[in-house]
């Protein structure tokens, strides 16, 4: 916001993809604890003895999820931070991997957004017109101009001819 010109940039496809990201592992975190704590039977009909294992892993998806759901606001908040950000959207979704990663559509989500952020850059806007490109020395023959005595050229400069002494102004 140095300059009025400049228009607030974040990187959009990152925020949206991460976001997307984190809501996925969030509500699949909430469907495995949903699953682990009441729906007890199932779990241990697929792994017996799986139950805690599924209430953990809901337990950490439900911590990465929201994470990574407010990292990605920090992105569109914070631009400048991009870098930063996109690494720890990307790491955290390779972390949802243990708590089910949304179905694994989360964990992808996360990564690829996290890295778009990373290699996000701002457009650069055209600088206002502070200053102007330096002026070109004129041409060689605009500083020369002819005697009007004997036709001779001078430098623009002189007062009179060098060649027949006439006065140039
Ligand atoms: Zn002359």
């Amino acid at each position: 916001m140095s300059s009025p010109k400049r228009v607030p940039e974040f990187p959009a496809t990152a925020c949206l993809l991460s976001s997307i990201g984190g809501a996925l592992i969030t509500v699949f975190a909430v469907y495995e604890l949903t699953l682990g704590i009441f729906d007890p039977s199932v779990v241990e009909s697929v792994l017996p003895g799986s139950q805690p294992i599924v209430i953990a892993l809901g337990v950490m998806g439900l911590v990465v999820g929201p994470l990574i759901m407010g990292l990605s606001v920090q992105l569109r908040r914070r631009p400048a931070s991009a870098r930063r950000l996109g690494w720890e959207v990307a790491v955290l979704g390779l972390v949802s991997f243990f708590g089910g990663g949304g179905l694994y559509v989360g964990l992808v989500l996360s990564v690829v957004g996290g890295l778009l952020a990373v290699r996000w850059q701002p457009t650069v806007v055209a600088r206002p017109l502070s200053y102007s490109a330096p002026v070109p020395p004129p041409p060689l023959g605009s500083a020369l101009r002819p005697c009007p005595s004997c036709g001779a050229t001078n430098v623009a400069a002189a007062r009179y001819c060098a060649t027949c002494g006439a006065s140039l102004s």
